[in-house]
């Protein structure tokens, strides 16, 4: 017989092994399942412009104190656009869900507004998909990179762009950024009086019968040719040189271009023809071997999948948040890499340093990497986005903190609210650009 003492053993016996088990049982789920997720609390948008160019970040705030994550959905010359897209649509069907679903999220956004691949609504799931994979990295204490796998490489080898009014301005630009460490140079040359791309256009004036800026894609061919034949000339041939075409030209003019550009070894000519004219390449492949660079202006897997399964491009160029953000574009890297195709990211000043670092994390982590577009961030902007990527000798390299390593001030943010820094016709436009014409008045494409 059992008396009251022991009874009284037996039962906290027993109640200490029901809590034992319990404890087990939840610690099993937890290294199975995980932690409960976080839960999405608010979503919101900041728009900045400290370096005069509208950025959209898009930051994401969950229901654990503490806890939130930003991503870049910049579309410059719309960029307005995009915070409606991201307050009234992606906000209400957001708040609710686990942080900790991304793909699914993503796949939930894309389909939600039926007609899709638009580069607004790209973008605003870019900002949402960037800012759940940095509070995946918060959580985890782990920069994004080593969710993707760890690095392959220490840093992303970048070009810087060098520009001028005539050769001289050009190669004395060029040689600023090899005597900074850069090995990859993209080279662009004015045209007296005309509106070139990436360069300056000087004091000329031609003759038009409109008034607006002029540009004639045979004149500027024959001068680019004459640039990278000059370049040679001065920078040697280490040097690796890369040009962009901006699809300024007729296709049968692209052709003839790169072929005759194929005797200078260019790192890549970038965008040739338009996303309109993508059948082209196949007749340039077969005339000659020049590096082809290709895919700012894409948005839908539609565009790129036929240029990377023929091998008809070598550098596939997309805009990542235009594509929709991380999670499409490494699906595009390791796609691009079953074909021997490599990464040139779009990396110009209209994309934020969130942005930045998420494609120089898809830089580091990718075995098909090819080179990584370039540009410095001014004081503002770094007082702005606090922990931006840090450039030496040429090599853009990750912050190592975790996410994306980048604290957003948001009151300094709203020191440089949109239209900060523009003037004349891009402050009437609302941040967008204006018209190319030919001398005749035809447009053009830019
Ligand atoms: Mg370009």
């Amino acid at each position: 017989m059992l008396n009251r003492r022991d009874l009284f053993k037996v039962s906290v016996g027993a109640l200490t092994f029901a809590q034992r088990e319990l404890a087990a049982q939840e610690k099993i789920a937890r290294a199975v399942r995980g932690l409960p997720s976080p839960k999405i609390k608010d979503v919101s948008v900041i728009a900045t412009a400290p370096a005069g160019l509208r950025l959209v970040v898009v930051k994401i705030t969950t229901d654990q104190d503490g806890l939130y994550g930003y991503g870049c959905g910049t579309f410059t010359q719309r960029a307005d656009l995009v915070v409606p897209a991201v307050e009234k649509y992606l906000k209400p069907f957001l708040i609710g869900k686990p942080v900790d679903r991304i793909e699914d999220i993503w796949n939930a956004n894309y389909n939600s507004s039926y007609w899709r691949n638009g580069p607004v609504l790209n973008n605003a799931i870019s900002g949402v998909d960037q800012a759940l994979w940095d509070i995946k990295g918060r959580q985890a204490n782990m920069p994004v990179y080593q969710l993707l796998g760890g690095k392959v490489r220490e840093a992303a080898d970048c070009y810087g762009h060098s520009d001028g009014a005539d050769f001289a301005q050009t190669i004395e630009s060029a040689k600023k950024w090899i005597e900074q460490g850069f090995r990859f140079v993209r080279v662009q040359v004015g045209v007296p009086g005309m509106a070139g791309y990436g360069s300056r256009r000087g004091e000329a004036q031609v003759k038009a019968l409109h008034s607006g800026p002029v540009f004639e894609p045979g004149v500027y061919i024959r001068r680019a040719l004459k640039l990278f034949e000059e370049s040679r000339k001065a920078l040697g041939d280490d040097i690796e040189l890369l040009h962009d075409v901006h699809e300024r030209v007729a296709p049968i003019q692209a052709v003839q271009f790169a072929k005759d550009a194929e005797k200078f070894k260019l790192f890549f000519l970038e965008d040739a023809l338009s996303p309109e004219d993508i059948a082209y390449f196949r007749m340039i492949r077969q005339q000659c071997a020049t590096q082809l660079a290709m895919g700012e202006l894409f948005n839908s897997p539609h565009e790129w999948r036929p240029l990377i399964t023929e091998r008809l491009i070598d550098f596939i160029r997309i805009h990542v948040s235009q594509c929709g953000g991380l999670s499409p574009a490494r699906k595009i890297i390791a796609f691009a890499e079953q074909f021997g195709v490599r990464s040139a990211w779009h990396g110009p000043g209209d994309v934020s340093p969130i942005g930045h670092m998420a494609q120089i994390t898809l830089d580091v982590t990718a075995p098909n990497f090819g080179v990584q577009e370039y540009s410095p961030f001014n004081e503002r902007t770094q007082e702005v986005f606090q922990g931006c990527p840090v450039m030496k000798e040429g090599y853009w390299y990750v912050n190592e903190a975790p996410g994306w390593g980048i604290e957003v001030d948001e009151k300094a943010a709203a020191k440089y609210p949109f239209g900060f820094g523009e003037n004349g016709e891009r402050k009437t436009l609302n941040g967008g650009w204006g018209e190319i014409r030919r001398k005749d008045g035809t447009i053009i494409k830019q």
